[in-house]
């Protein structure tokens, strides 16, 4: 099968790219890495009238450090998450999940921002996103707005870019020395979407945890925050017992969908496995 007809539209600016949006009536797709939208388009998932692309809208590039907090532009590339020294330094979180996500040649062309804004719940950069605390960036008609990664996942799917709005950055607070990071998933080959995984961002004094936010993905229709499992470790020592604690603090925290691949209950048991090895690497990371 192939993409419908479209009209392809190159806008230099956000201006240019939302009146390009309004002149379509709404039948227009923005398109980043294409890495998710092009298979969409080619199966007719999708049938745009017309492609409005990204890629040529300067404010969306470039990582930057300001005031603690890092910027990562929407059109930053999976691939950069590996290599850029902002993100290497100050969001070793996105580093450790790059080699997780697809293959190097999506890596390539695929970007943070096009995932972030897709929200596929078996994706890893949401998820890592809300592990990380950061703020979603978003453009649209009237202006410029912020969503912390806590509101910004509504359902599957859905987040709060609404139609024709353009996310620019991430906002990324900036990790300091006290912090420690892991990541896990779990999947049948490396490189397919994972059945369950998560990743952990926290801040020691001390051998105690002073914060920690655990976000996992593939356990539900958005990315989870694991509250109670967090709540089981904040102040404490990380040891068998506090481990153990959390997994059974998990319970409560997920409540992952049925499908024949893997049932819920087999979901539910991976993902304590993975809160397990998880925080048995921060253990080893402190
Ligand atoms: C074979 C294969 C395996 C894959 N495996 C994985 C995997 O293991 N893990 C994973 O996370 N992903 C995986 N992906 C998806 C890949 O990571 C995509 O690149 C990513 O999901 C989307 O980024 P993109 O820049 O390509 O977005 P695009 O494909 O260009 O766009 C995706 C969607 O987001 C919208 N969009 C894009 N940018 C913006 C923006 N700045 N503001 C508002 N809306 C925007 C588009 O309109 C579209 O709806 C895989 C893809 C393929 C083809």
């Amino acid at each position: 099968m192939k993409a419908r007809a479209f009209a392809y539209a190159r806008p230099r600016t956000l201006q240019e790219a939302h009146a390009a949006f309004a002149d379509a009536e709404g039948d227009a797709s923005y398109i980043s890495g294409g890495q998710s939208l092009v298979p969409a388009l080619a199966m007719r998932l999708q049938a745009p009238q017309v492609l409005i692309d990204l890629g040529g809208i300067a404010e969306l590039r470039g990582v930057g450090l300001e005031g603690g907090v890092l910027r990562i532009g929407a059109l930053t590339r999976h691939a950069e998450t590996l290599t850029d020294p902002l993100i290497r330094a100050h969001a070793p979180l996105l580093t450790a999940a790059a080699p997780f996500v697809a293959h190097p040649a999506i890596r390539n062309r695929g970007t943070v921002g096009g995932s972030v804004a897709l929200a596929d719940p078996a994706s890893e950069f949401p998820a890592m996103m809300l592990a990380m605390g950061a703020e979603m960036e978003i453009s649209g008609p009237e202006g410029l707005r912020r969503v912390p990664a806590d509101e910004y996942f509504q359902d599957l799917y859905q987040t709060a870019i609404e139609p024709g709005e353009i996310l620019v950055a991430l906002h990324v607070p900036a990790a300091g020395p006290n912090h420690v990071c892991a990541f896990e998933e779990m999947a049948r080959r490396r490189g397919d979407y994972a059945m369950v995984g998560g990743g952990i961002l926290a801040e020691r004094a001390g051998d105690a945890l002073v914060s920690i936010r655990i976000a996992l993905f593939s356990v539900g229709p958005t990315p989870v925050r694991a509250r109670s499992a967090e709540a089981a470790l904040i102040g404490q020592v990380l040891d068998a017992g506090t481990i153990a604690a959390a997994q059974g603090a998990l319970e409560a925290d997920i409540d992952p969908l049925d499908d024949e691949e893997v049932p819920a209950a087999m979901r539910r048991h991976l993902a304590r496995v993975l809160l397990g090895r998880l925080l048995r690497k921060l253990e080893i990371a402190g």
